[in-house]
């Protein structure tokens, strides 16, 4: 990374409540966001921020990111890429609903190289009193201007996060995000505190996966809840899904004792169906085997999502299949870490 860089951040704005405007049927995406920011965030050009560029991305109109689906993080992907060498990193303004999973896949695409993605977002729109989206967005501007990180990291309020570890939590106004397994990876005060220890499982090899589309790729969620049975299961493999995100009871995995279910994921397994367990405790981590009732589930296929989040294991098999994965290397790489998004046991 260069000090004296003096490219442009580049700025995309896909919507999200930060450009948000009120509207008779409730707050909406505005299209005049860059206008709104150079009025109402003159701290812009304060001495030592970098100078900014607008671009324009080909996925859709600014959207309430309950909206976003997965083609749009490849075209995000597709614009940063194209743009990734005249810009020293690149701010991507989102809804917090989805935030979470935009940068989980943005970390697996990691299309800037060897650049930060900041993705950030606000709780309150700009220009309502109180609003936190030009404190976010300058201290996104300053993570990259101090080039501490070529991640791809989360911006809200005074931390930085790696994408790929956080996930929404509710009812926080100036921190919605919490990453429950990995430290910030900065404090952002007066100056920025990078701990480069807290980011310290991520691999040395970290480039992306090459996916420039969503294909036909279908991930699908799915707790564990009591009354699972190998119906719901098998309507979900049955929708054509490449991959099962199995949001598992924080111990005991799944029903593993019901031999209909364990059948059922054995039959999915073998036709291809990669089945992935995350925890549904937010810090908990995935140990098949550790009680009998995960070893029927383990043997019929499931693999470990390990202390992935929901949304980096969701994102993660996405993006392995665009990829153009097969069943058996998305399998070994889910497990695998590839950008610091699981801790290695
Ligand atoms: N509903 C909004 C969204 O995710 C929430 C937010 O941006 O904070 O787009």
């Amino acid at each position: 990374m260069n000090q004296r860089d003096d490219r442009p951040v580049g700025l995309i704005y896909t919507g999200g409540t930060f450009g948000m405007q009120q509207s008779d049927r409730g707050y909406e995406p505005s299209e005049d966001l860059p206008q709104r920011v150079e009025r109402d965030v003159p701290e812009l050009h304060a001495s030592g921020m970098p100078p900014i560029e607008w671009i324009e991305h080909d996925a859709g109109p600014p959207l309430n990111s309950s909206d976003v689906t997965p083609p749009l993080w490849y075209a995000l992907a597709n614009t940063i890429r194209a743009h990734a060498d005249r810009c020293r990193g690149f701010v991507v303004i989102h809804g917090t609903d989805t935030l979470a999973y935009t940068g989980s896949a943005l970390s697996f695409l990691q299309p800037a190289g060897n650049q930060p993605v900041i993705v950030t977002g606000a709780s309150r729109p700009l220009g309502e009193p109180g609003s936190d989206a030009p404190a976010n967005l300058l201290n996104s501007l300053r993570v990259i201007a101090a080039a501490v990180t070529s991640e791809t990291g989360i911006v809200f309020g005074d931390r930085l996060l790696r994408a790929n570890r956080a996930t929404k939590r509710h009812g926080s106004y100036t921190q919605p995000f919490v990453s429950p397994v990995c430290d910030p990876l900065a404090q952002i005060g007066e100056r920025i505190e990078y701990r480069a220890s807290a980011g310290g499982e991520r691999p040395a090899d970290t480039a992306g996966i090459r996916a420039t589309d969503a294909a036909d790729v279908r991930i699908a969620m799915l707790p564990a809840y009591p009354g699972l049975d190998a119906r719901t299961f098998n309507a979900v493999v049955g929708s054509g899904v490449q991959g099962i995100v199995l949001e598992a009871y924080p111990a005991g995995i799944g029903p593993g004792g019901d031999r209909a279910f364990v059948d059922a994921v054995a039959a999915a397994h073998a036709r291809g169906v990669v089945v992935g367990a995350v925890s549904q405790a937010r810090d908990g981590r995935i140990r098949m085997g550790r009680y009998a009732s995960s070893t029927p589930l383990a043997t019929a296929g499931v693999v470990s999502g390990g202390d992935m989040t929901r949304e980096a294991a969701l994102a993660k098999l996405h993006v392995l299949f665009a990829g153009g994965a097969t069943p058996e290397s998305a399998r070994e790489q889910f497990a695998r870490n590839l950008q610091g998004e699981l801790t290695d046991e």
